[in-house]
């Protein structure tokens, strides 16, 4: 069905070639790289829809590769999920903040692998592709003011979130943080991009000050906590 383009970055021949498999499966074009330096010549020639980035590889390192793409003009837009070890976390972190999209930690499963790709392409398509996903509108009077994830509606115009109909009391900074969780719904943030898009940069923040608001954020949305998932060691993503 699909005929999206996807480059695989891995040093790892077992995961490079059950990846290329199950993404083949699914309908895309699979091209690999074993090395950094054999990505970025073939980038040179081909603009593919999305880019599987490993970190550890021998050579020019994942982090150096995802800078390469990142200041290429015509690569800059390519979604990249960094695929990575356990253990590798604070490099996940530099490599979100320096413009990768997501990240799964290896070893992870076939079914969210799909997902997520599934979930980066959805995004990078432009807004006429999209089916009418969520936000869905709500079918009462204040319906263009509000935004619907199952049992959580937030009244935008009102600043009031609501749990199973029972509105729940945030504080600004938890309500901010909520929306920009929400902006970038699929996607990890790390706790830096919390800071510097809910709270501002002047404020001075710590990674435990953004954790201890998000846990009490969690505890806040009660039935709906779920929707917002801890990122072990690197951050915060609101569930698509
Ligand atoms: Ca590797």
């Amino acid at each position: 069905m699909s005929k999206e383009q996807i480059l695989v970055i891995e040093d790892e021949k077992d995961i490079l070639s059950m990846v290329r498999l199950r993404l083949e499966s699914r309908g895309f074009h699979v091209f690999t790289a074993e090395s950094g330096e054999l990505a970025l010549q073939w980038l040179a020639e081909h603009n593919p829809d999305l880019i599987l980035l490993d970190l550890m590889l021998p050579g020019m390192n994942g982090l150096e590769v995802l800078k390469h793409i990142r200041t290429d003009q015509n690569l800059a837009k390519i979604p990249i999920l960094i695929v990575s070890a356990l253990g590798e976390e604070s490099d996940v972190v530099v490599g979100l903040e320096r413009g990768a999209d997501d990240y799964l930690s290896k070893p992870f499963n076939m079914s969210i692998l799909m997902a997520r790709v599934n979930a980066l392409l959805r995004r990078s398509k432009p807004e006429i592709e999209n089916k009418p996903t969520p936000p869905q509108k709500k079918s009462s009077e204040d319906s263009d003011d509000s935004i619907l994830f199952g049992l959580l509606r937030i009244d935008l115009k009102r600043y009031h979130v609501f749990v199973n109909d029972k509105q729940v009391a945030l504080t600004s900074t938890e309500y901010r943080l909520l929306l920009t969780l929400i902006a970038s719904k699929g996607r990890v943030l790390t706790r830096n991009q919390l800071i510097e898009e809910a709270i501002g940069n002047d404020a001075i923040v710590t990674d435990r000050t953004i954790d201890v608001h998000l846990t009490s954020l969690r505890g806040k949305l009660g039935s709906a906590r779920n929707l917002i998932e801890t990122v072990r060691g690197v951050g915060y993503r609101f569930r698509l």
